[in-house]
């Protein structure tokens, strides 16, 4: 296996032939469509910074990363700097806001619809949300359920051992507001949960395997080979991987939600009768 990996090094000079040959393999049918896709990355910390790279090591097309903190300079033009270095390739857009404030979800929402510079491509095809927060999750959700745009959340728990993915497609699956968290669905406010100095919990291994889950079923999504994970959740002290589906809520309080819940009803018998002919 060492032989054949070094003589594939030697021979292999392009950077993508080794992508490629997922599809020379038939893992996937067309790789280099991911030139085509666009994808919005919101929170550049842990998790989101590991993602992009990869993401950038991948040849996707288009980037658009958020963030409102800084590192000396903003995160954003501090990752836009270090992928740009990987893979000039990638469109890389750096968006430094804050996702709750009224500008910020405004040119959020914007940017998500936007075409890019060149006019080539309109608006994004996934969102990872890898952001820390429950209200910056709820405004990623109201973003989505708005435009109808299919997004992926992870998350890492405050011990640093735990985390998952999920995958919400506004209408057909629960969206982040239809199965609330237990603490905010008993009415705890989060801020008060937070610990005088008690900082949480961080591990670069749980985060870098999260955003390693979080980008393999983003690649599954974009490129449509293998099962699309809905929900895979890592315990690291386990390694136990549990799997679920989670239907949407009709009583759902975000009211976007409902409604794209309502049009996906309507389409449902043509899609059903579309699949049944194939
Ligand atoms: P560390 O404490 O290890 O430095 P972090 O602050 O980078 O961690 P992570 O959990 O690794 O936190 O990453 C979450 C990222 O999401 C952070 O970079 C944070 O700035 C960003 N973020 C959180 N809320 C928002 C928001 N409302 N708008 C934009 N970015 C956000």
């Amino acid at each position: 296996a060492i032989d054949r990996d070094m003589s594939a090094e030697v021979v292999d000079s392009n950077p993508y032939s080794r992508l490629m040959a997922l599809q020379r393999m038939g893992i996937v049918d067309n790789y280099e469509r991911i030139r085509d896709y666009s994808v919005a990355i919101v929170g550049i910390g842990g998790v989101g910074s590991v993602a992009a790279e990869m993401l950038t090591r991948c040849g996707i097309g288009r980037l658009l990363l958020y963030d409102y903190d800084t590192v000396g300079m903003t995160k954003t033009d501090a990752a836009v700097q270090t992928l740009s270095g990987i893979n000039p390739d990638v469109a890389l857009e750096s968006y430094s806001l804050n996702i709750t404030t009224v500008k910020g979800f405004e040119t959020f929402l914007g940017s998500l619809k936007a075409r890019s510079s060149d006019g080539h491509n309109t608006g994004v095809d996934l969102v990872l949300s890898c952001v820390d927060n429950y209200e910056a999750r709820m405004v990623v959700n109201q973003a989505c359920n708005e435009l109808g745009q299919t997004w992926m959340e992870s998350g890492v728990s405050e011990d640093a051992v735990s985390g998952h993915i999920q995958l919400l497609v506004p209408g057909e699956t629960a969206c982040f507001a239809c199965a609330p968290p237990l603490v905010v669905a008993s009415g705890v406010d989060e801020r008060t949960l937070k610990r005088e100095g008690v900082c949480a919990a961080s591990l670069p291994t749980t985060m870098g395997v999260v955003a390693g889950l979080l980008v393999q079923n983003a690649l599954k999504y974009l490129l449509k080979f293998g099962q699309v994970s809905p929900y895979l959740g890592y315990n690291s002290l386990k390694d136990y991987f549990p799997t679920m589906e989670m239907k949407p809520n009709p009583q759902c309080s975000n009211p976007a939600c409902v409604q794209r819940q309502k049009e996906y009803m309507q389409l449902k018998p043509a899609r059903d009768a579309a699949a049944k002919a194939k």
